[in-house]
């Protein structure tokens, strides 16, 4: 029978801040067994992957005569998604056009890695740049809203800018930095998913100010019309190859005088924000323990290792002040506003109109469309 009465997994690092958490009899948590299950299910790196990998690269190079590019890339100036440009464009020399969105939080570090990778990879960039006022509303609106996910608003944003953008270009590949090995523990019960744009929208028509006009997004019914009717096919690449994280920063910092940043997704200052204040404030939620648990479990750092680095703040205390200040000023909230936000009711998507139960009925569909869609020999 499992226990909900254990404070950390005997395994990985995750512990009883996990709302839902239950502990086995071996001391194993469920984040870590739901990863494994992941693990067989998504993860391909074997050398029957790799030939996989290599079918699918021949078949996007085929399908790509007679186009500009041969795939879609996505680049924020992480470590997942430059590993990837590289990839694509230096060891499988694919044609790839590469969209950054810009929400106005991005670091000048991050902007730099960004312009840095596409000169030297000979990559062509758009860079879509969100409207600041509106993105600014829809922001607040989520603080406002009570819910964990604040950055929903981004995430979903940058699938609708990919999923457009290889529409219009008519490119029927989307490679992605997604990886099981590093990201996927990641409780539901902490952070619902950025696909559901019927949860922006109430919240924003319940907290915002500002019209959206602009912001893009998707509807169920243009998932279903970009991966199926219009065939765009969205691959996680990093799950048919050995990533081990530590060596494609390494290989980044001496090949493409890629710089860091010293923590997972701290490119965004709002990001930073985010996981190193936000989220430990208000939910008691450190996200750090998820990805150091991934890495755990995937055998790249010990579980030593990841309880030393947890002993740590997730960045000084300078740091995050001034982020706090910074983040407050640009969305013109006062430190007032902010207290409230952290003290005010913990709340849930299920607070929200949502399409989460839609999600779920349609999900045996979702996992066909996910096989067609990283399928590499149909
Ligand atoms: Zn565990």
């Amino acid at each position: 029978m499992p226990s909900t009465t254990q404070t950390i997994c005997s395994r990985c690092v995750m512990d009883s801040t996990v709302p839902g958490i239950q502990y086995f009899d071996d001391g194993r948590c469920s984040c870590c067994r739901h990863y494994d299950e992941v693990c067989v299910k998504d993860l391909h790196s074997d050398s029957d992957g790799q030939q996989r990998l290599e079918g699918l690269v021949e078949r996007m190079r085929r399908d790509g005569r007679g186009r500009t590019y041969d795939c879609l890339i996505g680049m924020s100036g992480g470590v997942d998604s430059s590993y990837v440009a590289y990839l694509v464009a230096k060891k499988y020399k694919l044609r790839a056009l590469a969209v950054h969105l810009d929400n106005g939080w991005n670091t000048e570090l991050a902007v730099a890695n960004v312009e840095r990778l596409v000169k030297t990879l000979h990559i062509d960039l758009i860079t879509h740049v969100l409207d600041w006022n509106e993105f600014r509303d829809i922001q607040v609106a989520f603080l406002k809203s009570g819910i964990s996910n604040i950055e929903i608003p981004t995430d979903h944003a940058i699938w609708a800018v990919l999923l457009r953008t290889a529409n219009k270009h008519r490119i029927p590949y989307i490679i992605a930095g997604n990886n099981v090995t590093t990201e996927s523990i990641m409780p539901e019960s902490w952070l619902y998913g950025s696909k559901d744009s019927r949860l922006i929208k109430a919240i924003h028509k319940r907290f915002g100010k500002v019209e959206m006009k602009s912001y893009p997004s998707l509807s169920t019914f243009d998932y279903v019309y970009f991966l199926l009717a219009r065939g765009i096919r969205w691959i996680p690449i990093l799950n048919y190859i050995d990533y081990v994280k530590a060596d494609a920063k390494r290989l980044l910092i001496d090949e493409l005088s890629w710089r860091d940043y010293g923590g997972k997704h701290y490119e965004s200052i709002f990001t930073r924000f985010f996981h190193a204040s936000y989220l430990p404030e208000k939910f008691g939620f450190d996200l750090r323990k998820s990805y150091l648990s991934a890495l755990v479990c995937s055998g790249q750092i010990t579980r030593q290792q990841a309880l030393d680095e947890l002993a740590n703040p997730p960045a000084p205390a300078e740091i995050l002040r001034q982020d706090r200040d910074y983040v407050l000023k640009k969305l013109g909230l006062s430190n007032e506003d902010y207290d409230r936000i952290v003290r005010e009711k913990l709340r849930s998507y299920r607070d929200y109109p949502n399409s989460d139960a839609v999600w779920r009925r349609f999900s045996t569909m979702v996992g066909w469309a996910r096989q067609r869609v990283t399928r590499v020999d149909g």
